[in-house]
């Protein structure tokens, strides 16, 4: 076995602290990958406070991780010792079902492998993710990063960058279409410049003031605050593509359907623990669409790290020490991130 250390939620309600446990001796397609950096998503903090039920402790959070390959089992043939490399949300799937062949992957019919706070196929052992120094992942699951990423930005594309490029490829935001985000944190700034690199109008709709100069500057044509709530008169029948980032449930969906155009869509990737309230009048009466999307496939994970590579897009980062963590979770909770907190595994 290999030792590794980390950092772990003991219990819903009580802060992460160090935690030592061990990963398995690399198969012949595992990658033993040494952690640099590891951004803090929002789910982290919805799994490890049980905010979505079945949270299964200790747990060590951490699904956007970069790294380096420090061995190979003796089958690899994707990597070599020295890589830089990353993990994301999942590390495995059923690999037969009829998503898993078609590279969706991260639909997989049979339920995929999830970083951390799941169970590996082998139906025993439990998976922690990437608030570790180290991780062991088959090679099929891990990422390559284009060299002319750093690490420590590639960390928050490996769920930040995948969830909103994968809709905003699927519902095709490209030139002559408009496309709002709703939150900027973690998820919405990415999206934000994925859409304005894929050639779309972007607008931000944001809770408050605030981040106006910000999105801006990230390359937003237009910014509404929402809480003038005359924007949803004045843009209704605006939106061909409308995503939802927003990590809680107190938002008055029917505010944000009218902005859609007819037969437009929004799609909700923000989890927040409580249900959203949905009037169905605002989607009856313009025949609009609400919809869902998960991260995205490996296939496609690589596809947007090129992507990212290509455009020079990388996520705004304010990188901490791993023992800085639950401070930078209250932050993330009141919307003061700007925009991914990345910790530094190496100071673990
Ligand atoms: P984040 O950095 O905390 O960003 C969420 C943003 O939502 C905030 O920055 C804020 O933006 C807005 N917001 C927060 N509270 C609000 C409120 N009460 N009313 C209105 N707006 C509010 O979180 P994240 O890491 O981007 O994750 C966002 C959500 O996506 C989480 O629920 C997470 O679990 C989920 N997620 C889903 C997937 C998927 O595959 N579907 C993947 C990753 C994460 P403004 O200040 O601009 O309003
Ligand atoms: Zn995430």
């Amino acid at each position: 076995m290999i030792q590794a250390k980390g950092i772990a939620a003991h219990s819903a309600k009580t802060p992460l602290s160090p935690y030592s446990f061990e990963r398995r001796d690399p198969k012949e397609h595992d990658v033993v990958i040494d952690i640099k950096f590891c951004g803090i998503c929002h789910s982290d903090i919805h799994q490890a406070r049980d905010e979505w039920g079945g949270s299964v402790f200790p747990m060590v959070p951490g699904h956007e991780i970069a790294g380096v390959v420090r061995s190979i089992g003796s089958k690899v043939t994707k990597y070599k010792i020295g890589d830089h490399v990353g993990v994301g949300c999942f590390v495995d799937s059923c690999r037969t079902c009829e998503h898993c062949q078609q590279e969706l992957n991260q639909y997989c019919l049979e339920g995929n492998t999830a970083t951390y706070n799941s169970v590996e196929r082998d139906g025993k052992t439990r998976t922690q993710g990437g608030y570790s120094n180290v991780i062991v992942t088959d090679e099929n699951y891990v990422l390559r990063i284009p060299p002319s990423i750093p690490l420590d930005h590639a960390a928050p594309l490996l769920c930040a960058g995948i969830t909103l490029y994968s809709p905003l490829m699927h519902w095709k935001a490209e030139p002559g279409k408009k496309v709002a985000i709703m939150g900027l944190g973690g998820l919405g700034h990415m999206g934000v410049k994925i859409a304005k690199a894929l050639g779309a109008e972007v607008t931000v709709l944001s809770h408050s003031e605030k981040k106006r100069e910000d999105a801006l500057k990230m390359g937003a044509h237009h910014f509404l605050s929402t809480h003038d709530k005359t924007v949803f008169q004045k843009y209704a029948n605006t939106f061909d593509l409308i995503i939802n980032t927003v990590s809680s449930a107190d938002i008055e969906m029917h505010h944000y359907f009218g902005l859609l155009k007819l037969d437009a869509t929004l799609v909700s990737v923000g989890a927040p623990d409580k249900p959203l309230s949905i009037s169905p009048f605002p989607l009856i009466m313009m025949r609009r669409n609400y919809a869902g999307s998960v991260i995205g496939s490996i296939k496609e994970t690589q596809e947007m790290l090129d992507f990212c590579a290509k455009h020079n897009i990388t996520p705004e980062i304010e990188v901490i020490a791993p023992e800085q963590v639950n401070k930078a979770y209250e932050r993330v909770l009141k919307s003061d991130v700007r925009y991914r907190f990345v910790m530094d595994m190496g100071k673990l």
